[in-house]
This record gives C-alpha cells, structure tokens and sequence, in this order.
C-alpha cells in the first residue's frame, strides 16, 4: 500500500512538473496571459492572490540544542570565572587550528577585530586603505576609526568581490593597505591580490567576517594577508551573539593585538622593563568565558553545517543559472570552498519583461521565499562627509583631501552602483541549510515569476 502510495504521489509530482515545465518553456519570452491563466490556480502569482509556491517555514536561525550545547556554559557559570581565562584561550587555540593559522586573538566583535588589526599594523592618520564598496558598513568605518581614509575599489559584479584589475589604478604614494572583504563568504581573489600587495608593498588585512573556512587552492582565506578578521555576531554562521577574533602567523604582531584587547598590558613579546606597566595605548575588547562557551558548542556544529549549506547552493545555483535574467555569483577558478552566509545572484530587468527588481523580491517573498535587495551604495553614505567634519579629521588631513565633492569624484563606482541599486538580490544562509526540496521551492517560485513577469509589472503599476 505504501509503496502505491508513494508511487502515485511521484506520478503525481513528475505530471505537474512536466505540466509547469511545458508552460516555462513556452512563456519564457513571450507574452503568455492567456496560456497563464488557463493553468493551474498554483500557477496565478501570490502576489495577486493566487497559492504561495511555499508556507512552510524556513530553517530557523541560531541553531542551539539544550541537551548538547549547555553543559559547558553552566560550567561556566557555576565556575564564578566569567572574565577572560581559561576557556576564551581553548576557542582561541580551536579558531586557529580551524582556519590554519598560528595564533588567534578574539575580541568583542568582528568590527573591532578590524580595528585592532589595522591599529597593530600600524595603520593610521594619512593611510589610504582600499577597500570594496560592496561590504558591511562596519569594513569602511573600521578604517576611518584608526584616521585612515578609505579609497574605493569598484566591485566585479559577477563575483561580488573587489575587482583585482582595478585596484593598482588606486593606489598611490599614501596607499598603505589593502582591505579585502571575502564578500557573502565568497573568497575574493586573493592570488591576485597578494601578488599586487607585494609589488606595492602594502599590507593586506582580509575581512572574512562573512567567510569562515572558505578556501583558494584548500587555503583558508583570512591566512594569506597580514592578518585576517572574522565575526561571530549573531546572524553568522557561527553565532555567538557578539564576537569577533584577529588570526596571522605573525607572533608580534598577535602579541600586540592580545595587549591592545587587554588595556595595552603587557603580553608576550609586548614587554618592557620589570614593573613598568602598561605598555601601549590599548582598549578593552576582551571576551567573558560563556562567550567561548557559546563558541565552543557552535563549533561542533559549524564543518557540517557549512557542508549542507555548499551543497544546497551548488544545488540551486546549477538550477537558477540557465534561466535567463537570473545570473548567480560566479567563483574565482581557484576557490576550493566557499562559506555561503549569503547565496547573491544577479537580477535582469530585460530579461523579465521589464519588470523591477523590487517588485520581483516583492512577488517572491509572496511566494513565500525570503529575500532581500542587499546592501546599499556606501561610498555615497554621510557617514562619510561627517566623519571629514570631526576635529582629528581636521588636524590630519590638508582641506582638498576633506573636499567631499572631490572624493565623491575619485570614489566613483559605477559597477557596484548598477549591482546594488538594480541587480543584486540574497538569500540569507538559513535557508541553504534545508533539503534539496527547499532548493526546489526557490526554482520554482523564481519560474512562476518568470512565467508571470509581465502580469505582476502590470499589476504593480496599477
Ligand atoms: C558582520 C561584518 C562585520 C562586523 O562584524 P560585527 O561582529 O558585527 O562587528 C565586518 N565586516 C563584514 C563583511 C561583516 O559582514
């Protein structure tokens, strides 16, 4: 009886698929209301009242499991020992061994962990750092906060990452520093970038807050610069809450980092004469013990976690990449493995009956698909004409280089304008960590869509 069961279901299932294949390759490119309308009521967008292709939940977001998860934490919390010891230095020593670094620095958050590695190589007032505009807010305003300027690099739209070949045009006689970000845990193209820092001899600080494990050629990115940085902020693969960490096979250099999150005291080789104190201009960044606790249990879960989430994504992008107007991220030849926080693909407005890239997130999220248009422009954000007002800005910078006008001239990127406010749309990392069926509900909500374009543009004028 099952087993009839199962098999009538699949007849059932291939019918109905054929049936929506059939009226998918008739429709793609022509005006099909008649043909639209004589299909299924599941055909009829949601948007304009019709069935959801989905209402099923997505997979829920952090993932936490009492009975495995808690018995390091309420150890913590029994101990009394709540401050930095002992069990935020075993997540350092994991994160390292995980990422293959020597050593690891954690403090609060991955913003932080940005500004300590830029601070600790030195980089300050009169540095230019280029940096992608495609990113957090938090990559730009990392390097404003140690009084360097940030140079924008435009971005390679159909990698999402810094484009290689427009970085050397960036740089000049005060550029100190790269700062790539492995955007939505895709590796930028780090071969490209390392061979271009040792030409100019700049120091590279990698941003793979959104990229734990990716790797180029089975190296992990964030070990090929100076230092790398990530985030363990809650919406991350590796929620802990808040948290960030600093990893280099550089000993000073993660000696000076530990000392800066300590208040500047002394440790390792950041030392000086037998009670002499402080050593350095530090802060306090440091971790509480139930932080790494957290960290600790995520980490169990974290390689397959990922696993899912890469084959979900192969899975869809091999699905979604042949529908015209539908243009997933592309990976450098060379990356090995990617971290997937966010599955960004290209949306064509031409190739869907004119039909904006609002009103398509709009008909998918009816649909019962979550997503999103991604970040916005921030080279043309005030952050940045207010951070030029501020009194150290004055006192470091000449007034042509505060010319807000002129920077916005020289800071100009088209690319990435065109991907942000026309093209890009996510999906979060959540939602990659479901089943092959979950994958199928995005394809199919993206094809009723297609099928429907030029009736939900209609509708959305009207
Ligand atoms: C999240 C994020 C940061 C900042 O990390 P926080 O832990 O939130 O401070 C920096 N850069 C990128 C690319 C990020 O995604």
């Amino acid at each position: 009886m099952k087993t009839n069961n199962n098999l009538n279901s699949r007849r059932r299932f291939i019918k109905t698929n054929a049936l929506l294949g059939a009226a998918a390759a008739l429709s793609w490119g022509t005006a099909s209301d008649a043909l639209g309308s004589v299909i299924l009521k599941s055909q009829k967008p949601a948007l304009m009242g019709g069935d959801p292709v989905r209402t099923a939940p997505w997979p829920k977001w952090p993932v936490w499991k009492s009975e495995t998860d808690e018995k390091r934490i309420l150890e913590v919390l029994r101990s009394g020992v709540w401050s930095r010891a002992d069990v935020v230095a075993e997540f350092e020593e994991k994160w390292a061994e995980t990422v293959g670094a020597k050593r690891c620095v954690t403090v609060v958050n991955g913003t932080n962990a940005l500004v300590t590695a830029l601070t600790q190589l030195d980089i300050g007032g009169g540095d230019e750092v280029l940096v992608p505009p495609y990113t957090f807010v938090a990559s730009v305003t990392a390097i404003l906060a140690t009084g360097a300027m940030p140079v924008f690099v435009d971005t390679d739209r159909e990698t999402f990452q810094i484009d290689p070949d427009k970085i050397e045009d960036k740089i000049t006689p005060r550029t100190k520093a790269i700062l790539p970000v492995h955007v939505c845990g895709l590796p930028a193209d780090m071969t490209r970038i390392m061979k271009i820092a040792k030409k100019h001899n700049l120091l590279v600080v990698e941003d793979a807050c959104q990229a734990w494990t990716a790797e180029i050629h089975h190296k992990q990115v964030g070990t090929f610069g100076d230092a790398g940085c990530y985030s363990f902020q809650n919406s991350k693969n590796i929620p802990i809450g808040e948290g960030g960490a600093v990893v280099s096979d550089n000993d000073e250099f993660i000696d000076r980092c530990f000392s800066y999150q300590n208040f500047g005291n002394p440790f390792g080789s950041v030392v000086g004469a037998v009670n002499s104190g402080t050593l350095m201009m530090g802060t306090k960044l440091r971790w509480t013990e139930y932080q790494a606790a957290i960290g600790l249990a995520q980490l169990e879960r974290f390689a397959e976690q990922n696993e899912i989430r890469s084959k979900n994504a192969v899975y869809l992008r091999n699905r979604i990449k042949d529908i015209p107007g539908i243009r997933p991220y592309r990976l450098y030849d060379e990356v090995t493995k990617a971290a997937y926080h966010l599955f960004p693909f290209r949306f064509i407005t031409e190739d869907f009956q004119g039909l904006s890239r609002d009103a398509f997130i709009k008909a998918l999220r009816a649909e019962g698909i979550p997503c999103s248009n991604g970040y916005a422009t921030l080279n043309t954000m005030p952050f940045l004409e207010n951070t030029f007002k501020t009194k150290n800005f004055k006192k470091m910078y000449s007034k042509e280089d505060l010319d807000y006008k002129r920077y916005m001239e020289n800071n100009q990127c088209p690319e990435n304008d065109k991907l942000c406010n026309e093209e890009a749309v996510w999906f979060t990392q959540n939602m990659l960590l479901g089943s092959h069926t979950d994958m199928d509900d995005i394809i199919k909500a993206i094809e009723k869509i297609k099928n429907n374009a030029e009736t939900i543009k209609n509708a959305e004028k009207s």
